[in-house]
């Protein structure tokens, strides 16, 4: 089956995304995690991407489409994906189209003062990629799982989260309509707990 999560940055695409993918046996595919890797490796890709990620802007649409294109031509891919943070834009879907067939686009569905407070509050390890919100950590600044520093992603700084919820609304939002017509998008509440959303993913997706 081949899925996309799409929602606003802090929905919880990422989290449920890599539970749905355990379940289902499927790769995650996060255009965002594979921009974060090239800019940390400083490639070719890395450096076209990196003043766009640290501004909140996105990264040009070719940029992206040759990356997607390359990944889903690899063999992991073939009994299905979810991508997560792809498409972003309607010519990033609609160049979708002809590289593949979407089985079904699960929206999270977030309100903007409750993203601006998971995104302000989140603190990633830069060894293992494991996430966490301070309000969960009772003061502790180590990763529980490989025990490094953790930090604050530079584009989750304040003035760039409202900037990305700008971005959001300006130019990925039109998508859920793209995907409303085509019948293959299906809404879900991202305000409940974390296996609740899990739960109506895994029903949406059986549905
Ligand atoms: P994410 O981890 O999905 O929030 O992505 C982090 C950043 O990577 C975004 O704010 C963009 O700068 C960039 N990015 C990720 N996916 C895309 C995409 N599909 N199109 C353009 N830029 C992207």
């Amino acid at each position: 089956m081949n899925i996309i999560f799409v929602g606003p940055p802090g929905a919880g695409k990422g989290t449920q995304a890599v539970e749905i993918c355990k379940a289902k046996g499927i790769p995650q595919i996060s255009t965002g995690d594979i921009l974060r890797k090239a800019i940390k490796e400083g490639t070719e890709t890395g450096l076209k991407a990196k003043a766009f990620v640290e501004a909140g802007q996105l990264v040009p649409d070719d940029v992206l489409i040759g990356i997607i294109k390359d990944r889903l031509a690899q063999s992991d891919c073939a009994d299905g994906y979810i991508l997560d943070g792809f498409p972003r834009t309607v010519p990033q879907a609609e160049a979708l189209e002809g590289i593949a067939k979407i089985d079904v686009v699960i929206e999270l569905d977030v309100p903007d003062d409750v993203l601006v407070d998971r995104l302000s509050g989140r603190r990633v390890c830069p060894g293992c990629g494991a996430t966490y919100h301070v309000s969960m950590l009772g003061g502790e600044t180590k990763c529980a799982a490989c025990g490094a520093e953790l930090i604050v992603r530079k584009d989750d700084m304040p003035e760039t989260v409202l900037n990305r919820l700008k971005v959001y609304h300006a130019q990925t939002a039109p998508l859920v309509s793209f995907y409303e017509k085509k019948g293959t998008l299906r809404k879900i509440d991202g305000t409940s707990g974390v296996s609740e959303i899990f739960k109506a993913i895994m029903n949406a997706l059986e549905a």
